[in-house]
Order: C-alpha cells, then structure tokens, then sequence
C-alpha cells in the first residue's frame, strides 16, 4: 500500500473522531526494533538492590521490547572483591533476571564486573578466572566484545574497560579489539545501520561532570576511566562509515545526548542510581528504551522507576 492511500485509509477510520491526519506521528509509521537499555544495576546483597533489581525488570516487561541490552557493572564490584563475595554477587544477578525476565538478554561487560585487577595480596593473576575469564564465563558470552544483527540494524558490543599500567583502569579498546572493529564495520553493507554499544561512553558530556565540580585551576576534567580515551581513533573511524548512527553507554550513572559529526551518543543513566540509595545528582534511577528505526532513525527514552 502507497504511503498516501493508507492515510487515506487510516484518515477514514478515525473520520468520526475528526483526528487530522497529523496527528499520526511519523514514527509510528515506521518500523522499529525497540529494546530496553537496563545499565549499571550494581547488584548486591540486600532488600533495597534485590527489590529494585526485579522492579526494574518487571518494569521492563511492560515496555513491549524485543529484547533487552545491558549495559554492564551488572554486579556491585569484582575489581576489589574476594571470591566469594564475587560469586555471591553473580548468584544473585542470575537468580532476579531468571525470577523476573522472559526476555533475551544481550550482556555488556563493565568496569565493576572485572575479577582481582583491584586485590592487593593473593596474586590473584594466577587464577584461571583473572580479569575478565570469569565474566565472559558467569554471562556465557562468545569473547568479551561480540556483535549481533536484528533485521537492518548491526549491534556491535564492546568491552571498555583495559587495566592500566600507570593505576587503576581506562576507557579504551586494546589493539586486537580495535582491529577486529575495524574489519566488522567494513563487513557492514552500505544499506544497513550499526548501533555500537559500550559500558564507558565514547563521547559524552556527563563524563565531564561526573564529579560535580571545577578543578582549581577552573578546569571540568574528562578522567581517563570516564570516557573513551580513543575517541580520536574511533572518531576517525566511524567518518568512513555513515552506517553508524548510534553509541549507547552507561557507567556515569548521568544522562545525557549528544549529537557529533552525524551520530547520536546516548549515556543512560543507571538503574543503581546512586548506587542503590536514590538517585544520582539529578538523574533517578532509570532505564532506557531505544527504538532503532528501519530508515536509519533512533529514539531514546528515559523511564524512572521506583527502587523500592
Ligand atoms: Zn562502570
């Protein structure tokens, strides 16, 4: 059916109701993949977490999504985390999302879910489940950055987070993964879309103003676990490829969208909010719902939920 003679169509249905034709959003004209974008639930153990983990979900299910994304730090912290602890947090993650969800699940590896880069004493470099062996195990991922496809759209899931020699962890793709990125944009046919999907954002203001405050020399600082610190490298990579048309992220626990260079960034917030204790600056705990449309179009929504 022509475009014009289904609003015939639709403009007859409604006629008793004088809707006018406008009133049919162009959006709903269109067909979409639409998923929920749930992002650092930081589970542990407690009536506060476990109740507001199976709300989101159950939240979640009403929203009429094909499947749901998570964005990573799905475990309250492994970095710093005796075995024990750790397994104690997986269990728990497992038991609410098979509880609360009937959903597929595509998982995202955060900063939080990396095992023993943070403990001092026990050489846990020796152990087989070291860094990230023990995550890509637990969520029974095929490696620790995959990609999938749903109809036009080319879901390509990365991993953020690489330890530091200099301290701590940066927001990053090491070599083999940015080659391997390489070679699965260029498979990419010029006829579909690419939704890539990060735990630490590529591009994002809110990395900026995560800590709420100038340095004293005036300075908003962009700290290197914040954001991207490739996002030069990326950036000119994705101008060879106009297929791009969306970054989602997570781990700042603010929200923000940001349109650069023809793609849109979406950080999206946090279903901890401030971790399990209401929300984060101004920002409640939330989840997004991301509608990826068949002309190459995206949006975004917001939806607060309640933790308890
Ligand atoms: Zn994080």
């Amino acid at each position: 059916m022509k475009r014009k003679d289904f609003l015939q169509t639709t403009t007859a249905i409604v006629g008793g109701s004088l809707l006018p034709v406008d009133s049919f959003s162009n959006e709903s004209l269109k067909k979409s993949i639409r998923f929920a974008h749930i992002t650092d639930i930081h589970i542990k153990p407690g009536l506060i977490p476990e109740k507001g983990m199976a709300n989101a979900l159950q939240h979640v299910q009403k929203q009429k999504v094909n499947f749901i994304i998570n964005g990573g730090d799905a475990i309250n912290d492994a970095l710093g985390a005796d075995k024990q602890k750790t397994k104690e947090q997986w269990n728990l993650f497992h038991s609410i999302l098979k509880k609360e969800n009937n959903l597929p699940v595509y998982h995202t590896i955060g900063n939080h879910d990396v095992w023993g880069w943070f403990i001092k004493n026990d050489k846990p470099e020796n152990d087989r489940l070291y860094g990230k062996v023990w995550v890509t195990e637990e969520l029974q991922l095929e490696n620790r950055y995959y990609s999938f496809k749903k109809e036009k759209w080319n879901f390509i899931v990365l991993d953020s987070t690489q330890l530091n020699p200099a301290g701590g962890y940066i927001g990053k793709l090491d070599e083999e993964q940015f080659s391997w990125l390489q070679k699965e944009l260029a498979k990419i046919p010029a006829t579909e879309f690419v939704c890539i999907v990060s735990h630490i954002p590529i591009l994002s203001i809110c990395a900026g103003l995560f800590f709420n405050k100038n340095q004293p020399n005036g300075d908003l600082l962009i700290q290197r676990n914040l954001m991207h610190t490739d996002f030069l490298a990326l950036k000119k990579l994705f101008l060879n490829y106009p297929q791009i048309k969306v970054c989602i992220s997570g781990h700042i626990h603010l929200q923000d969208e940001l349109n650069y260079l023809g793609i849109q960034y979406f950080c999206n917030g946090a279903v901890s909010g401030n971790w399990w204790n209401g929300s984060f600056q101004e920002f409640a705990p939330s989840y997004a719902i991301m509608e990826l449309f068949n002309d190459g179009t995206v949006k975004r929504t917001m939806i607060p939920y309640e933790q308890q």
